[in-house]
């Protein structure tokens, strides 16, 4: 496997960065993970823009322009004769020293890999999946605001800790006013009725990329989308609950807290939004191979 690191192909053993990186000292740096189907990558644009604007909140500057890390990551399915694969991009900080200072590191490391990912066993997209609400909040945006997709994931590492002492592989995280604010890795939608509900992304959710393609085939498969405030109250009574991401895909979510959602198997609401996404993700995105 070639990996993409700082401009160049290199093997797999070859690509490695060095312990002064602040992105392994500390967490600092931004990251993507984006699919490619049949050939194209899905959504590239936005992803891409998605971690400027993450390193943009950093006070990060990217050594390349947008179009030049567009190209990188066409460049790295290229090379690995990749046409459906999940792709992680991550810019760290650089190399530095012992210490915080972000001044003392160097040129920021880009760093892009074309592998494959599978989060959840199979079951959980035909039957669906339980999932339950964990006591570590959502960061609060005065803190590392939770639109940064930053290395530092440690709150939601020890949601997903929570979630997997619990039984479960993915966890509901309130913010701190106690609404609903997303999953540790996957945004989260309600059905009741015709809407589709989720929470504001002010609620504090990461500006999920396959949340905004489901709103985007909402109407098409004849829902109203809305984005209210969303309660464990609301959860626990919707008609249909599923979760989104790139690398989850859409998720079914059967049960929450113990309790069963609507019918306790996966609805008829999100086979057809599942249906809708399908045909965006394989009609659409930046091709490979031209
Ligand atoms: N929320 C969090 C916390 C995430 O890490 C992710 C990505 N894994 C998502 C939501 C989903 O975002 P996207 O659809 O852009 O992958």
């Amino acid at each position: 496997m070639k990996i993409y690191l700082n401009g160049k192909m290199v093997d797999e053993q070859n690509a490695v960065v060095s312990v002064f990186d602040h992105g392994l000292l500390y967490g600092d740096g931004v990251f993507e993970g984006i699919r490619a189907y049949n050939g194209r990558v899905f959504k590239l644009v936005e992803h891409v823009a998605r971690l400027y604007y993450s390193a943009k909140a950093i006070a990060l500057t990217i050594p390349m322009t947008q179009e030049e890390m567009i190209k990188a990551v066409v460049e790295t399915c290229k090379v690995n004769n990749l046409r459906d694969c999940y792709i992680r991009l991550v810019v760290t900080r650089g190399i530095g020293t012992l210490g915080l200072s972000p001044k003392k590191c160097g040129t920021p490391q880009v760093i892009i890999i074309a592998a494959g990912i599978q989060l959840y066993p199979e079951e959980y997209y035909t039957k669906g999946m339980s999932i339950v609400t964990v006591p570590t909040t959502r960061n609060h945006h005065n803190a590392v605001n939770p639109a940064i997709k930053s290395l530092n994931y440690l709150n939601n590492i020890l949601a997903k800790i929570e979630a997997n002492t619990a039984g479960v592989e993915e966890a509901i995280m309130l913010n701190s006013q106690g609404y609903v604010a997303e999953c540790t890795g996957d945004n989260i939608f309600l059905i009741k009725g015709k809407q589709l509900i989720t929470p504001p992304l002010s609620a504090g959710a990461l500006y999920g990329i396959t949340r905004g393609s489901v709103i985007e085939v909402a109407k098409e498969g004849g829902f109203e989308v809305v984005e209210p405030n969303v309660t464990r109250y609301d959860v626990y009574n919707a008609d249909e609950c599923f979760v989104t991401g790139s690398a989850a895909e859409l998720v079914p979510v059967t049960k929450v807290d113990g309790r069963e959602i609507g019918a306790g198997v996966p609805g008829e609401g999100f086979k057809k939004l599942l249906d809708l996404f399908r045909k965006l993700t394989r009609s659409t995105g930046t091709p490979i191979f031209e």
